[in-house]
């Protein structure tokens, strides 16, 4: 067993473990890990692929197109999430990349997937971001915001939206951004969640993630 391949194992028994002690039983769902491959040596994200894991998530565009190509031409059925900023120039090049864009996180987005999606005839599952903590840096819509642009995706539109996405501020605690995307979730029927990552992948599975995003806890540290 490569050294990738005994973490991811170790990560999963931590991810079951934290199932076990949801203690909530209306959450019922497993959880996907997604091997956060951004700026990690090709060898360690080949270990994984060969390991047989499935789906690993890249920040930037451009860095994604550089290395995942070439691996799908040998693991066609990987699942490849977006989870960094998207700029409008890139939406063709992501969805037609892309399994799950995670960062819809503005109406002009929104119009420009949706206008790729259609073009291109393709159907990546879309999250929305919210900024949870109300971050001036942090991309995401406002939780006071989300309703309406919830709205908006689905019915101006025409968009499926499947998820929401948060990245905690750095510096609080993690918990209560979590229950916060839960609820915004749970009022809009969004059966996705994509939250935790290498320091807190545990409490957001135990707030009722369906998706944690785990890249130095798997990989180790990035180059
Ligand atoms: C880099 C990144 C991660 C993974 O972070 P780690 O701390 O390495 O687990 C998760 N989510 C997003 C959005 C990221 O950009």
């Amino acid at each position: 067993m490569n050294t990738v391949q005994s973490t991811i194992l170790s990560i999963r028994n931590r991810i079951n473990a934290a199932i076990q002690r949801r203690n909530q039983p209306e959450l019922q769902h497993n959880v996907t890990l997604v091997a956060v491959s951004k700026q990690q040596p090709l060898d360690r994200i080949e270990a994984a692929l060969l390991a047989g894991h499935k789906h690993f998530g890249e920040n930037r565009v451009q860095e994604a197109y550089d290395k995942w190509p070439a691996f799908k031409r040998h693991f066609p059925d990987i699942t490849l999430h977006l989870i960094g900023p998207l700029q409008t120039n890139k939406v063709e090049d992501a969805v037609a990349l892309f399994d799950v864009i995670e960062t819809v996180d503005r109406p002009k987005l929104a119009e420009a997937l949706a206008k790729a999606i259609q073009k291109k005839g393709s159907t990546p599952l879309l999250y929305i971001q919210v900024n949870t903590g109300e971050e001036a840096q942090k991309a995401g819509i406002l939780p006071r915001d989300a309703a309406d642009f919830i709205h908006y995706c689905r019915t101006d539109l025409q968009l499926t939206i499947s998820g929401l996405m948060c990245i905690p501020p750095a510096n609080e605690p993690p918990a209560p951004h979590f229950a916060l995307l839960r609820r915004l979730a749970e009022q809009h029927n969004i059966p996705l969640l994509s939250m935790g990552m290498s320091g807190d992948f545990e409490t957001a599975v135990m707030l009722g993630s369906t998706e944690v995003r785990v890249g130095q806890a798997l990989f180790g540290e990035r180059q």
